[in-house]
């Protein structure tokens, strides 16, 4: 299939741009600048221009920002919309978190209904933010449940903001498909947090991608003193991640669903833990007393419907922590 995938720069698409082509789809590639476009194909230096190319998309938040990329000779039969915000450094949750997530949805899926009509499945990276309830956890999590956070909490923290920015895009995304009717139909993907080997353009390590953060801070002794508090509890290896993004374009009964993906639960102390185990040398760096427990009262999660249709064996987190070490050391932590 030739395939269109949004944000080409992000953790999340390099993985995807692997696994498209190890699938023998063609793929271009959205990104913000022609120096990260060059630099993504350098990383594939031997794919030819007809398997692999980019186009510019400044900024996702503008209407009209994808009318022009989504046009292509073939055309497009597929996309894959990645790209979205995802830190904490927010002055103004609007214009930082929320527009980019929602007009960058709206946005993506105008453009295809108007100029792009032999797309027939566009995938969606949404998130557990649009799943989870915070202050109401339900006994097992399943794609059956909603954020439920109104604009009132989403203006109150950066951590709500971003939240809120995932449940409202990915409701924006159900809507734009129900009233409108396009010649295509949408699956998401609902990813807990994601960590993995770095395989993206990265100038430093200060440049992480926000959910590896922690095991870089872990590696470089940052947590020596306390390893922070978990937030979420529940984690995916970023290959899994891709695979089912490519997976829900290929399948046909795929279309009109949610996908939650999850390995299983984590917390911040377990990582740190495995991290002492696999690699001793940074031993030193992390606390001498690890606390791996778990809440007592844990909430469940249902990952079935990912294994059943999009057929997804999670990875361990043992070797999702031990290959994002190495590939961090790559980067050279
Ligand atoms: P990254 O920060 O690595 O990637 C985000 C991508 O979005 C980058 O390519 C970035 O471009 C692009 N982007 C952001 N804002 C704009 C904008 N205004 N205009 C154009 N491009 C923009 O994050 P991830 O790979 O982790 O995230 C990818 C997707 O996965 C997001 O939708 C995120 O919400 C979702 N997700 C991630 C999880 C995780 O734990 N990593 C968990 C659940 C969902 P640039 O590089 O130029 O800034």
């Amino acid at each position: 299939m030739k395939v269109l995938l949004t944000g080409g720069s992000g953790f999340i698409a390099a993985h995807c741009v692997d696994v498209l082509l190890k699938h023998g789809h063609d793929v271009v590639f959205t990104v913000r600048s022609d120096d990260k476009g060059q630099k993504i194909l350098k990383n594939h230096a031997g794919t030819p221009s007809s398997k692999l190319s980019y186009v510019i998309v400044k900024d996702i938040a503008q209407e009209g920002a994808f009318d022009d990329a989504v046009r292509s000779d073939p055309p497009f039969e597929a996309v894959l919309h990645t790209a979205s915000p995802f830190h904490f450094n927010v002055t103004d949750p609007k214009k930082d978190l929320l527009d980019p997530a929602v007009i960058g949805t709206t946005g993506i899926l105008k453009a295809v209904k108007k100029f792009a009509p032999t797309v027939k499945r566009v995938v969606i990276t949404s998130s557990f933010a649009a799943i989870i309830s915070p202050n109401n956890h339900p006994k097992v999590y399943s794609e059956a449940n909603w954020n439920p956070i109104t604009w009132e909490e989403a203006i109150q923290t950066p951590s709500n903001a971003y939240r809120a920015s995932k449940t409202f895009a990915e409701k924006a995304a159900w809507e734009f498909v129900e009233k409108e009717k396009p010649n295509f139909d949408l699956a998401t993907i609902n990813p807990p947090l994601v960590f993995g080997p770095v395989v993206h353009y990265l100038n430093s390590l200060d440049a992480i991608n926000t959910s590896n953060a922690t095991i870089r801070d872990m590696i470089e002794g940052k947590c020596k003193d306390a390893i922070p508090p978990s937030t979420g509890f529940l984690w995916v290896d970023v290959r899994d991640v891709a695979l089912a993004h490519v997976k829900a374009m290929e399948t046909s009964a795929a279309g009109g669903k949610r996908f939650f993906v999850t390995g299983g639960h984590m917390s911040n102390g377990i990582v740190a833990s495995i991290i002492r185990k696999e690699f001793p040398e940074f031993a030193d760096r992390l606390p001498a007393d690890i606390d791996t427990s778990l809440p007592a009262d844990i909430f469940g999660y249902d990952n079935s419907r990912s294994k059943e249709i999009l057929g997804i064996e999670y990875r361990k987190l043992e070797d999702t922590v031990r290959d994002t070490v190495k590939s961090l050391l790559a980067v050279g932590a």
